[in-house]
């Protein structure tokens, strides 16, 4: 899928040009001619980036990317500035709106084409966290844009990779105004020490003695705990061609030196505001994930879970011919706890059955809330006389202490019945081997409850 680009001047020239060089890369290219226009378009989320002009009548680029980088919807946007002034002032105050680059007219190629690749990589990435993260949006957790918006990229933690005393001292000192920063004058620890440490930023210098830069990069890219930290590399500007490999591999950002206190500042603080929006995002996705298998009462799996896994649960049994083991657990005369103390109390019932179940099975085992006060375990490697102590413990462990309800005010009897059985031959139908526990189940409440019984085929 190619990225679809904005590019926003009010001079058709330029327009014109740009356009020219991003389709010949097989960019998608959208256009607007004002920041109005600009803001409707990103609003409708046509465009993965946007290249925006300083210089425009009416609303200029830095106003235009204040809204775009202030507003839930767009916020998300990478927005490249494109200037005719390289200017340190223009560039701090395009970062202070939010930019999270600058491109300078007029426009070398190669730095065109390498940034929009970089960032359209890192686009993707993010739309693909947001995309899985809507459903935990739709059970009420908190939009990650909102507080990314908020979020002032300070007080994050810094880890700077620099041999050169003179040059990270400067560099910690700017940065430690606004952050806590390591410093790591031995490269060949640098990995070592960013894997170890927990940081929001990896800031590296390419003109390291003896040693590569850009290998050390690519090294973080590839390690499980610093892959998603963004780096930032720092370089001479006659390194400047290793920094668009440096981009090719997936360094996220780079200054050149002499380096400008307020834009290594601005630069910082974007990096550092993207990577807790991401890593907010990815907390979300895999809350949903845990959510869409856990029961939210218990904590234990729920139905659905259960009737896939079991479904391959029992294809390994057959295929290594090992037995399996199933159960169904009902609490006797729940109905009855409700309606003497109280919903909370069934809960409190709910909650308390399933720790005690936690504790009396193997890791290996799958405990599954199943219905209202029904559940599901399923053993693999057990067979039906292992099973059956099992149960007889279970059963034992809910009989032989009175459960605390109303916050510990008050202490109930609780039992329940079990119903047993196994899998019986290659490639039966899961759905009898529930079947089966059920109607063993059904005897064991038909013989008085508070019992188990076993369910042969
Ligand atoms: P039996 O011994 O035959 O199993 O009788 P029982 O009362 O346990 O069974 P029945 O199926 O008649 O009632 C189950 C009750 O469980 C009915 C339902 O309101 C209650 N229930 C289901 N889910 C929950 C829950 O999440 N919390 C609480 N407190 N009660 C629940
Ligand atoms: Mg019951
Ligand atoms: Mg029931």
């Amino acid at each position: 899928m190619s990225a679809r680009i904005l590019v926003v001047d009010d001079v058709p020239a330029n327009v014109k040009l740009l356009e020219a060089r991003l389709s010949a890369e097989y960019f998608d290219v959208m256009t607007a001619s004002n920041g109005t226009e600009a803001l409707a378009l990103a609003r409708r989320a046509e465009c993965d980036i946007i290249l925006l002009d300083v210089m425009m009548p009416d609303m200029d680029g830095f106003e235009v990317c204040r809204r775009l980088k202030t507003d839930p919807a767009t916020h998300h946007i990478p927005v490249v500035m494109v200037t005719a002034l390289d200017s340190p002032a223009d560039r701090n105050r395009g970062l202070e709106a939010g930019a999270d680059d600058f491109l300078t007219k007029p426009v070398s190629d190669v730095v065109l084409i390498a940034r929009v690749r970089s960032l359209t990589r890192l686009k993707m990435m993010t739309d693909e966290l947001r995309m899985r993260a809507i459903t935990s949006l739709e059970i009420g957790m908190q939009a990650p844009e909102r507080s990314a918006v908020v979020d002032t990229g300070k007080g994050g933690r810094i880890l700077l990779v620099d041999d050169r005393e003179s040059s990270y001292e400067r560099l910690a000192t700017i940065l430690a105004a606004e952050h806590t920063i390591d410093v790591e004058p031995n490269p060949t620890e640098a990995l070592f020490h960013a894997a170890e440490g927990n940081y929001d930023l990896l800031i590296v210098s390419l003109d390291l003695n003896n040693f590569d830069g850009l290998r050390l990069c690519s090294q973080a890219r590839s390690l499980e705990r610093t892959r998603h930290v963004p780096i930032l590399a720092i370089a001479d500007p006659e390194n400047s061609t290793r920094l668009l490999r440096g981009l090719e591999i997936g360094v996220n950002d780079y200054l050149l030196r002499p380096v400008d206190k307020i834009e290594l500042l601005a630069r910082a603080r974007t990096q550092i505001r993207r990577r807790r929006y991401t890593d907010h995002l990815r907390d979300n996705v895999q809350n949903s994930i845990e959510m869409a298998i856990t029961d939210a009462l218990t904590g234990l799996h729920n139905r659905r879970y259960m009737e896939s896994h079991l479904a391959t649960l029992a294809e390994q049994a057959s295929t290594r011919g090992k037995p399996l083991a199933l159960m169904i657990l009902d609490i006797d005369y729940f109905k009855s706890i409700n309606d003497n103390y109280g919903h909370d109390a069934g809960d409190d019932v709910l909650r308390e059955f399933a720790v005690r179940v936690r504790k009396s099975i193997r890791g290996i085992d799958l405990a599954c809330r199943y219905g209202g006060e029904e559940f599901v375990i399923v053993m693999p490697e057990t067979d039906l006389h292992v099973a059956g102590m099992v149960a007889e413990r279970l059963r034992r462990s809910i009989a032989g202490e009175p459960f605390a309800i109303h916050k510990g005010a008050k202490r109930i009897e609780v039992t329940i019945s079990i119903g047993l059985t196994t899998l019986e031959q290659k490639g039966e139908a899961v759905g009898d081997v529930l079947k089966r526990a059920d109607t063993a189940l059904y005897r064991a409440k038909h013989d008085g409850r508070n019992r188990v019984v076993s369910h042969a085929a």
